[in-house]
């Protein structure tokens, strides 16, 4: 276990002591999606901090949500996104791993707090990084 920032960084799947997950997809590709609810919304802080080490770096960080764009309450990440010059993309409820790839965008990092959003469960990414579900 490490602790960094206030967190502490596991490798083993505890669904117990997990809060936020970082589930590796695609290892070439630059992209790294990061969730809204109950992620950066929790900490925009901490979340600004490492979008700029990824920015850095020469990844492309992003904001993924299940949230459509029609709903109400969307201000807030709408202007953490124009903020950051980062794209935001909305599935509107469909799996965000079918949704980027639909738009040809492979996905290297997924940071989120709830997987099942990300892919349904028999997908491979799960079996890769170690989640049973
Ligand atoms: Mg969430």
């Amino acid at each position: 276990m490490v602790h960094q920032g206030g967190y502490q960084l596991t490798p083993f799947y505890n669904e117990f002591s997990i809060d936020i997950y970082i589930l590796l997809d695609h290892p070439s590709s630059k992209y790294i999606a990061i969730d809204w609810d109950n992620t950066i919304s929790c900490n925009p802080a901490f979340y600004q901090s490492i979008i700029g080490a990824f920015l850095q770096e020469g990844f492309k960080p992003f904001i993924c949500t299940l949230r459509a764009p029609d709903k109400e309450s969307i201000e807030e990440m709408r202007s953490f996104h124009e903020y950051h010059n980062i794209e935001l993309h909305m599935t509107n409820g469909q799996s965000k791993k079918k949704h980027m790839e639909n738009l040809g965008i492979k996905v290297h990092l997924w940071i989120d707090d709830f997987y099942p959003g990300i892919a349904p469960c028999d997908s491979k990414i799960f079996r890769k990084n170690k989640i049973d579900y």
